[in-house]
């Protein structure tokens, strides 16, 4: 789900990417802008993530680049569902109903290695 970053409000839309000016139907903020890019990265230069762009001074206007991805909060949560199942595939593996002594795990992980 691509989101207003002021408000929240879903953009709903058959297109790929906001226009530069389109605009939050809800609070009338700027969709192609900074804050919206999955690219924008405070830390780092120029604030974003694609050290060739262009710096950009207001990150909540419109902006003209040409790497603008909208974030999809969704997306992103299933980043971290993806890291948690990772820990639940190491949890049954070697936790849980696995085997249970150092050894029978580390055989365990030699089989899995091919060993
Ligand atoms: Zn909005």
């Amino acid at each position: 789900m691509k989101k207003c970053h002021k408000c929240g409000e879903a953009w709903v839309s058959e297109k790929k990417q906001p226009a530069v000016k389109e605009y939050c139907e809800k609070c009338s903020g700027y969709l192609h802008c900074c804050l919206n890019c999955r690219f924008y990265e405070p830390k780092l230069h120029n604030h974003c993530a694609i050290p060739t762009t262009d710096w950009v001074g207001d990150k909540a206007g419109a902006n003209f680049c040409d790497e603008f991805d909208f974030r999809d909060a969704e997306a992103q949560a299933s980043d971290g569902g993806a890291a948690a199942s990772a820990r639940d595939l190491l949890d049954s593996m070697f936790g849980g109903d696995g085997p249970k002594s150092e050894s029978d795990r580390l055989d365990a992980f030699k089989r899995l290695m091919g060993d």
